[in-house]
């Protein structure tokens, strides 16, 4: 894994100091943590790594930016999320109201968006 650390603006930088993190995250660790978390209490810093690997962050402060996460497994989902945006763009098809819409309508007047759906079949 390699470790990102957020920062207060909100953007992620990397972390190569993972051991002291990782520590910092079980000195923190209640059972009241982990059931608002709703996982598992961390025993051992494997547990945190194992947890960080679903994609999960984790705070190893009270501050709500002081949070870790695993770089490679965000910039994963991130690379999915995207893929999952262009396809729903690919789906969307010009209509003749001149929107784009995923669900073109019939009209007396050509193809329609939903939202110009009255107005074109007037
Ligand atoms: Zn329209």
């Amino acid at each position: 894994m390699y470790m990102q650390r957020m920062l207060q603006n909100t953007s992620w930088i990397d972390e190569n100091r993972e051991d002291y993190f990782i520590g910092l995250v079980l000195e923190r660790e209640t059972p009241q943590r982990a059931a608002y978390d709703r996982r598992q209490m961390f025993t051992g810093p494997d547990d945190v790594r194992d947890y960080l690997a679903t994609g999960q962050t984790v705070n190893y402060d009270d501050d709500w930016y002081a949070q870790i996460r695993d770089g490679k497994v965000a910039h994963q989902q991130a690379i999915k999320r995207r893929i999952v945006q262009q396809r729903q763009d690919a789906a969307r098809v010009l209509c003749d109201c001149g929107h784009y819409s995923a669900h073109p309508m019939n009209t007396s007047r050509g193809t329609s968006c939903p939202n110009c759906y009255d107005e074109m079949s007037e």
